[in-house]
């Protein structure tokens, strides 16, 4: 009886190896038929200008609408398409597509259109040799301003290899894009790769925002992050803003870009679209 036990617990095991293989290869056949056919959306967050509150630029964020389950957020999907190199095609999507909206919003009313348009690019993209031939052809079919573009890399993906990505993102700024490190301070980054790496926009982590009201030591370091980023020259953007009193220490720092839900949260272009009127109304500062 023991020896069954254990053959079925093995055959059980394998039953399951068997069916986690199968999930995977059904959710990878997913996302590839999402992709061609045409499920998933552009969103889009404001970046607003501290102290106004009015939407600066936006940033363009992935959703997949699966038929079957609904609105899926990148969480759920981006790791496997990272895994299995979709990335490449969502992001070009998602690079096309936000290009083209906002360039079609900018001509059809210029005063509420977003002035810039940031999009994510994955590791695997920054790592294709034909990246900006693939980003000027975005901009030369959109007809988009290069000035009014900005992409997003992590200082994780940026500091893999730094010789190599300076003089990728080079030719990047050459064309007259513009470049953010995305989710700052949460790498392993060493501050050297500033130096090193040509950089235009520092994004500084939500986790730093969370928390802010109330300590102390935590106001220094982001108002030492907001500083180093100014003396630099760069442009600095708090991420994950949710109330008024983070905004208003923001505010105190001299940080002047905010983002988060506080004053937007991403959105369906056509319905962002549809709300700037509102967005465009000053953003209470209470300190
Ligand atoms: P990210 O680039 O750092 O984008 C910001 C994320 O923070 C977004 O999550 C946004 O919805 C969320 N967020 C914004 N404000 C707040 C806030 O006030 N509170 C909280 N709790 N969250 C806030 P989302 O849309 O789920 O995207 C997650 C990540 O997925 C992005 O982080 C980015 O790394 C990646 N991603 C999204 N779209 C793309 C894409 O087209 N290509 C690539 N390669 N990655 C993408
Ligand atoms: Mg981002
Ligand atoms: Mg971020
Ligand atoms: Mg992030």
């Amino acid at each position: 009886a023991a020896k069954d036990q254990g053959k079925n617990r093995f055959m059980t095991f394998e039953n399951r190896m068997h069916e986690q293989l199968l999930n995977r290869l059904d959710q990878e056949s997913r996302l590839r038929e999402a992709v061609q056919r045409g499920e998933l959306r552009l969103h889009l967050q404001p970046v607003a200008a501290i102290p106004d509150g009015r939407m600066s630029g936006a940033e363009a964020l992935v959703r997949w609408q699966d038929p079957e389950r609904g609105l899926q957020m990148p969480g759920s999907f981006i790791p496997l398409a990272e895994e299995t190199g979709m990335i490449i095609d969502i992001d070009r999507w998602i690079l096309m597509e936000a290009c083209r909206t906002v360039r079609k919003w900018q001509g059809e009313n210029p005063e509420t259109a977003p002035a810039w348009v940031s999009v994510n690019l994955s590791a695997a993209h920054l790592d294709l040799p034909d990246l900006t031939d693939h980003v000027a052809y975005a901009l030369a079919t959109t007809g988009l301003s290069p000035h009014c573009l900005v992409l997003e890399l992590t200082e994780t993906v940026m500091m893999r290899d730094v010789a190599v990505t300076s003089a990728r993102l080079q030719e990047l700024r050459e064309l007259g894009v513009k470049i953010a490190i995305d989710d700052f301070g949460t790498g392993y980054s060493s501050l050297g790769y500033l130096r090193d790496i040509p950089v235009d926009v520092l994004k500084i982590d939500r986790s730093f925002i969370t928390g802010l009201v109330g300590n102390g030591r935590q106001q220094e370091l982001v108002s030492a992050i907001v500083q180093l980023g100014h003396t630099l020259g760069l442009r600095v953007v708090a991420e994950g803003v949710e109330d008024a009193d983070q905004l208003a220490l923001l505010s105190v720092m001299g940080c002047k870009f905010a983002q988060g839900y506080y004053l937007g949260r991403p959105e369906a272009a056509d319905q962002l679209y549809a709300r700037t009127a509102l967005l465009a109304a000053p953003v209470e500062i209470t300190q």
